[in-house]
Protein backbone atom coordinates (compact mmCIF):
# COMPACT_ATOMS: atom_id res chain seq x y z
CA UNK A 1 0.00 0.00 0.00
CA UNK A 2 1.32 3.13 -0.52
CA UNK A 3 0.54 6.10 2.44
CA UNK A 4 0.54 9.46 2.10
CA UNK A 5 2.06 11.08 5.24
CA UNK A 6 0.53 14.83 6.00
CA UNK A 7 2.11 17.39 8.68
CA UNK A 8 2.87 20.68 8.83
CA UNK A 9 5.66 21.99 11.96
CA UNK A 10 2.72 25.19 12.21
CA UNK A 11 0.77 22.38 14.19
CA UNK A 12 3.42 22.74 16.65
CA UNK A 13 3.54 26.02 16.89
CA UNK A 14 -0.65 26.03 18.87
CA UNK A 15 0.07 25.62 22.85
CA UNK A 16 -2.37 25.88 25.58
CA UNK A 17 -0.13 26.16 28.30
CA UNK A 18 2.71 23.51 29.87
CA UNK A 19 0.25 21.36 31.66
CA UNK A 20 -2.34 21.49 29.17
CA UNK A 21 -2.16 17.83 27.75
CA UNK A 22 -3.27 18.19 24.12
CA UNK A 23 0.47 19.92 23.21
CA UNK A 24 2.95 19.80 20.52
CA UNK A 25 5.26 17.16 21.66
CA UNK A 26 2.37 14.83 20.73
CA UNK A 27 3.42 15.52 17.06
CA UNK A 28 7.17 15.13 17.86
CA UNK A 29 6.79 11.68 19.84
CA UNK A 30 5.27 10.75 16.77
CA UNK A 31 8.23 11.66 14.54
CA UNK A 32 10.80 10.61 16.48
CA UNK A 33 9.34 7.10 16.46
CA UNK A 34 8.43 7.43 12.67
CA UNK A 35 12.58 8.23 12.04
CA UNK A 36 13.69 4.75 14.16
CA UNK A 37 11.30 2.67 12.38
CA UNK A 38 10.92 0.90 9.48
CA UNK A 39 8.10 3.32 7.96
CA UNK A 40 11.02 6.44 7.42
CA UNK A 41 11.87 5.04 3.88
CA UNK A 42 7.70 3.94 3.27
CA UNK A 43 5.90 6.98 3.86
CA UNK A 44 5.47 9.66 1.09
CA UNK A 45 5.04 13.19 3.13
CA UNK A 46 3.32 16.08 2.31
CA UNK A 47 3.43 19.42 3.98
CA UNK A 48 -0.42 20.22 4.90
CA UNK A 49 -1.55 23.02 3.08
CA UNK A 50 -4.02 25.48 5.09
CA UNK A 51 -7.80 24.95 4.81
CA UNK A 52 -9.82 27.25 2.80
CA UNK A 53 -12.30 29.13 4.22
CA UNK A 54 -15.08 28.09 1.70
CA UNK A 55 -13.52 24.35 2.52
CA UNK A 56 -14.39 24.67 6.31
CA UNK A 57 -17.82 26.31 5.58
CA UNK A 58 -19.01 22.82 4.26
CA UNK A 59 -18.99 21.79 8.08
CA UNK A 60 -18.46 25.39 10.02
CA UNK A 61 -20.77 27.83 10.35
CA UNK A 62 -19.29 31.06 8.61
CA UNK A 63 -19.77 33.51 11.97
CA UNK A 64 -17.35 30.74 13.93
CA UNK A 65 -14.87 30.19 11.33
CA UNK A 66 -14.32 34.31 11.81
CA UNK A 67 -14.16 33.82 15.40
CA UNK A 68 -11.50 31.15 15.28
CA UNK A 69 -9.28 33.19 12.41
CA UNK A 70 -9.23 36.67 13.62
CA UNK A 71 -8.42 36.08 17.12
CA UNK A 72 -9.03 38.98 19.46
CA UNK A 73 -6.90 38.93 22.61
CA UNK A 74 -9.51 41.18 24.94
CA UNK A 75 -8.51 40.49 28.00
CA UNK A 76 -4.66 41.19 27.03
CA UNK A 77 -3.13 37.97 28.13
CA UNK A 78 -2.60 35.95 25.32
CA UNK A 79 -5.49 33.59 25.54
CA UNK A 80 -9.00 33.38 25.26
CA UNK A 81 -11.30 30.13 26.40
CA UNK A 82 -13.77 28.70 23.80
CA UNK A 83 -14.93 26.57 26.46
CA UNK A 84 -13.07 25.05 29.74
CA UNK A 85 -10.09 23.08 28.59
CA UNK A 86 -9.91 24.43 24.61
CA UNK A 87 -7.98 27.81 24.43
CA UNK A 88 -7.41 29.71 21.40
CA UNK A 89 -3.88 31.53 21.06
CA UNK A 90 -2.17 33.76 18.68
CA UNK A 91 -0.75 30.61 17.14
CA UNK A 92 -4.20 28.40 16.93
CA UNK A 93 -5.86 29.93 13.21
CA UNK A 94 -2.56 28.83 11.68
CA UNK A 95 -2.13 25.34 12.96
CA UNK A 96 -5.85 24.62 13.11
CA UNK A 97 -5.84 25.62 9.43
CA UNK A 98 -3.18 23.31 8.64
CA UNK A 99 -4.94 20.28 10.51
CA UNK A 100 -8.21 20.81 8.20
CA UNK A 101 -5.72 21.27 5.15
CA UNK A 102 -4.48 18.00 5.82
CA UNK A 103 -7.79 16.23 6.00
CA UNK A 104 -8.92 18.02 2.72
CA UNK A 105 -5.49 17.25 1.02
CA UNK A 106 -4.94 13.75 2.39
CA UNK A 107 -8.88 12.96 0.40
CA UNK A 108 -7.53 14.50 -2.84
CA UNK A 109 -4.28 12.36 -2.93
CA UNK A 110 -6.22 9.43 -2.45
CA UNK A 111 -9.17 10.35 -4.47
CA UNK A 112 -6.99 11.17 -7.48
CA UNK A 113 -5.10 7.88 -7.19
CA UNK A 114 -1.82 9.15 -5.96
CA UNK A 115 -1.66 7.21 -2.99
CA UNK A 116 -4.47 4.85 -1.23
CA UNK A 117 -4.08 5.49 2.11
CA UNK A 118 -3.31 9.06 3.77
CA UNK A 119 -2.45 9.75 7.62
CA UNK A 120 -2.84 13.24 8.87
CA UNK A 121 -0.33 14.28 12.06
CA UNK A 122 -1.59 17.25 12.77
CA UNK A 123 -3.23 19.04 15.90
CA UNK A 124 -5.43 20.79 17.21
CA UNK A 125 -7.74 17.30 16.49
CA UNK A 126 -11.15 17.62 15.33
CA UNK A 127 -14.03 15.37 16.52
CA UNK A 128 -15.16 16.83 19.57
CA UNK A 129 -15.62 20.38 17.25
CA UNK A 130 -19.26 21.02 16.09
CA UNK A 131 -20.30 23.33 13.70
CA UNK A 132 -20.18 26.69 15.51
CA UNK A 133 -18.34 25.72 18.78
CA UNK A 134 -14.63 24.65 19.63
CA UNK A 135 -14.94 21.92 22.48
CA UNK A 136 -12.61 18.99 23.70
CA UNK A 137 -9.59 20.95 22.49
CA UNK A 138 -10.75 20.45 18.77
CA UNK A 139 -11.67 24.14 16.99
CA UNK A 140 -12.01 22.29 13.58
CA UNK A 141 -13.73 19.38 12.40
CA UNK A 142 -10.59 18.16 10.25
CA UNK A 143 -11.71 14.55 9.19
CA UNK A 144 -15.82 15.94 8.82
CA UNK A 145 -14.06 18.58 6.37
CA UNK A 146 -12.49 16.22 4.71
CA UNK A 147 -15.21 13.69 4.10
CA UNK A 148 -17.27 16.63 3.35
CA UNK A 149 -14.66 17.23 0.33
CA UNK A 150 -15.25 14.07 -0.45
CA UNK A 151 -18.72 14.05 -0.83
CA UNK A 152 -18.95 17.93 -2.82
CA UNK A 153 -15.92 17.72 -5.19
CA UNK A 154 -15.83 14.00 -5.89
CA UNK A 155 -19.59 12.89 -5.71
CA UNK A 156 -19.22 9.76 -3.21
CA UNK A 157 -22.32 8.31 -1.91
CA UNK A 158 -21.08 6.60 1.02
CA UNK A 159 -18.26 7.57 3.67
CA UNK A 160 -18.21 5.58 6.36
CA UNK A 161 -16.10 6.91 9.59
CA UNK A 162 -14.30 4.62 12.10
CA UNK A 163 -13.57 6.57 15.20
CA UNK A 164 -11.84 4.82 18.14
CA UNK A 165 -10.57 7.92 20.09
CA UNK A 166 -11.73 6.80 23.57
CA UNK A 167 -14.13 9.57 23.39
CA UNK A 168 -17.54 9.98 21.91
CA UNK A 169 -16.61 12.28 18.54
CA UNK A 170 -19.70 13.98 19.11
CA UNK A 171 -18.57 16.71 16.54
CA UNK A 172 -18.63 14.55 14.20
CA UNK A 173 -21.81 12.74 14.70
CA UNK A 174 -23.74 15.91 14.97
CA UNK A 175 -22.09 17.44 12.09
CA UNK A 176 -23.70 14.03 9.71
CA UNK A 177 -26.69 13.42 11.97
CA UNK A 178 -28.60 14.23 9.12
CA UNK A 179 -26.54 12.76 6.30
CA UNK A 180 -27.57 9.43 4.63
CA UNK A 181 -23.93 9.62 2.88
CA UNK A 182 -22.09 8.92 5.98
CA UNK A 183 -21.85 6.12 8.18
CA UNK A 184 -20.41 6.70 11.82
CA UNK A 185 -18.88 3.64 13.55
CA UNK A 186 -17.80 4.75 17.17
CA UNK A 187 -16.07 3.06 20.28
CA UNK A 188 -15.50 5.31 23.31
CA UNK A 189 -15.70 5.09 27.09
CA UNK A 190 -18.94 5.35 28.51
CA UNK A 191 -20.43 6.48 30.48
CA UNK A 192 -17.23 9.41 29.73
CA UNK A 193 -16.58 13.12 28.69
CA UNK A 194 -18.41 14.72 26.50
CA UNK A 195 -21.24 12.06 27.88
CA UNK A 196 -22.98 11.56 24.42
CA UNK A 197 -22.95 8.53 21.75
CA UNK A 198 -25.45 6.41 23.33
CA UNK A 199 -28.82 8.38 22.39
CA UNK A 200 -28.80 8.73 18.63
CA UNK A 201 -31.99 7.66 16.93
CA UNK A 202 -29.69 7.54 13.59
CA UNK A 203 -29.56 4.39 12.32
CA UNK A 204 -25.73 5.47 9.99
CA UNK A 205 -24.79 6.35 14.02
CA UNK A 206 -23.10 2.86 15.37
CA UNK A 207 -22.26 3.59 19.19
CA UNK A 208 -20.02 1.21 21.26
CA UNK A 209 -20.04 2.21 24.37
CA UNK A 210 -17.09 0.33 26.32
CA UNK A 211 -17.52 0.37 30.02
CA UNK A 212 -14.09 2.28 31.86
CA UNK A 213 -11.79 -0.77 32.50
CA UNK A 214 -12.30 -2.94 29.10
CA UNK A 215 -9.14 -4.30 27.19
CA UNK A 216 -9.11 -4.93 23.85
CA UNK A 217 -10.59 -7.62 24.11
CA UNK A 218 -13.92 -6.02 24.90
CA UNK A 219 -12.76 -3.62 21.81
CA UNK A 220 -12.25 -6.05 19.39
CA UNK A 221 -15.44 -7.86 20.33
CA UNK A 222 -17.66 -4.95 19.98
CA UNK A 223 -15.75 -4.26 16.39
CA UNK A 224 -16.62 -7.58 15.26
CA UNK A 225 -20.46 -7.83 16.64
CA UNK A 226 -21.25 -4.56 15.61
CA UNK A 227 -18.97 -2.45 13.58
CA UNK A 228 -17.65 -4.72 10.97
CA UNK A 229 -21.08 -6.12 9.68
CA UNK A 230 -22.31 -2.23 9.80
CA UNK A 231 -19.93 -1.47 7.44
CA UNK A 232 -19.85 -4.52 5.59
CA UNK A 233 -23.49 -3.80 5.23
CA UNK A 234 -22.62 -0.07 4.22
CA UNK A 235 -20.02 -1.12 1.39
CA UNK A 236 -18.07 2.35 1.88
CA UNK A 237 -17.03 4.18 -1.17
CA UNK A 238 -13.99 5.31 1.26
CA UNK A 239 -13.04 5.30 4.88
CA UNK A 240 -11.65 8.30 7.06
CA UNK A 241 -10.71 7.10 10.67
CA UNK A 242 -10.62 9.10 13.48
CA UNK A 243 -7.85 7.40 15.15
CA UNK A 244 -7.07 8.62 18.29
CA UNK A 245 -4.84 6.61 21.25
CA UNK A 246 -6.15 7.84 24.25
CA UNK A 247 -7.30 4.69 25.06
CA UNK A 248 -4.43 2.78 25.41
CA UNK A 249 -3.72 1.52 28.79
CA UNK A 250 -1.33 3.66 29.78
CA UNK A 251 -2.81 7.05 28.61
CA UNK A 252 -4.27 8.52 31.92
CA UNK A 253 -6.70 10.78 30.81
CA UNK A 254 -9.42 7.44 30.08
CA UNK A 255 -9.97 4.32 31.99
CA UNK A 256 -9.54 1.76 29.07
CA UNK A 257 -6.55 -0.87 28.41
CA UNK A 258 -6.15 -1.00 24.96
CA UNK A 259 -2.51 -1.72 23.67
CA UNK A 260 -0.40 -1.22 20.29
CA UNK A 261 -1.68 -4.59 18.94
CA UNK A 262 -5.17 -3.96 19.04
CA UNK A 263 -4.60 -0.70 17.18
CA UNK A 264 -2.73 -2.49 14.56
CA UNK A 265 -5.82 -5.40 14.71
CA UNK A 266 -8.27 -2.47 13.87
CA UNK A 267 -6.56 -1.16 11.20
CA UNK A 268 -5.89 -4.40 9.56
CA UNK A 269 -10.10 -4.92 9.81
CA UNK A 270 -10.59 -1.83 8.70
CA UNK A 271 -8.57 -2.22 5.67
CA UNK A 272 -10.20 -5.42 4.94
CA UNK A 273 -13.01 -3.85 4.13
CA UNK A 274 -11.51 -0.96 2.34
CA UNK A 275 -9.93 -3.17 0.08
CA UNK A 276 -13.12 -4.67 -0.33
CA UNK A 277 -15.83 -1.99 -1.52
CA UNK A 278 -13.41 0.94 -1.60
CA UNK A 279 -10.58 0.24 -3.42
CA UNK A 280 -8.54 0.12 -0.27
CA UNK A 281 -9.05 4.02 0.04
CA UNK A 282 -8.32 5.30 3.53
CA UNK A 283 -7.95 8.48 5.30
CA UNK A 284 -6.59 8.55 8.28
CA UNK A 285 -6.48 11.63 11.18
CA UNK A 286 -4.73 11.64 14.32
CA UNK A 287 -7.72 13.07 16.95
CA UNK A 288 -6.26 11.94 20.88
CA UNK A 289 -3.39 10.02 22.61
CA UNK A 290 -1.73 11.76 25.41
CA UNK A 291 0.71 9.51 26.84
CA UNK A 292 3.74 10.84 25.03
CA UNK A 293 5.83 7.72 26.23
CA UNK A 294 3.39 5.04 23.72
CA UNK A 295 1.72 7.63 21.74
CA UNK A 296 4.82 7.29 18.44
CA UNK A 297 4.54 3.21 18.85
CA UNK A 298 0.77 3.55 18.37
CA UNK A 299 0.84 5.44 15.50
CA UNK A 300 3.69 3.44 13.99
CA UNK A 301 1.51 0.02 14.80
CA UNK A 302 -1.57 1.81 13.03
CA UNK A 303 0.75 3.12 9.94
CA UNK A 304 2.31 -0.58 10.10
CA UNK A 305 -1.06 -2.13 9.38
CA UNK A 306 -2.49 0.26 6.94
CA UNK A 307 0.44 -0.83 5.01
CA UNK A 308 -0.95 -3.89 4.71
ZN1 LIG B 1 -10.02 11.55 23.00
Amino acid sequence: MSVAYLYHPDCLLHEMGSEHPEKPDRLNVIEKQIKISQLKEKIHRYEAPLATKQQLAQVHDSQYIEKVLNFVDESGVGFSYLDPDTMLVINTPNAALRAAGAAVHATDLVLTNQHNIAFCSVRPPGHHALSDHAMGFCFFNNLAVGVAHAIKEYGLNRIAIVDFDVHHGNGTEAIFANESRVMLCSTFQHPFYPYSGTDSANELMISMPLSAGASGEHFRKAITEHCLPALHNFKPEMIFISAGFDAHQADNLSHLHFLEEDYAWVTKEILAVANQYAKGRIVSCLEGGYALDILGQCVVAHLEALMG
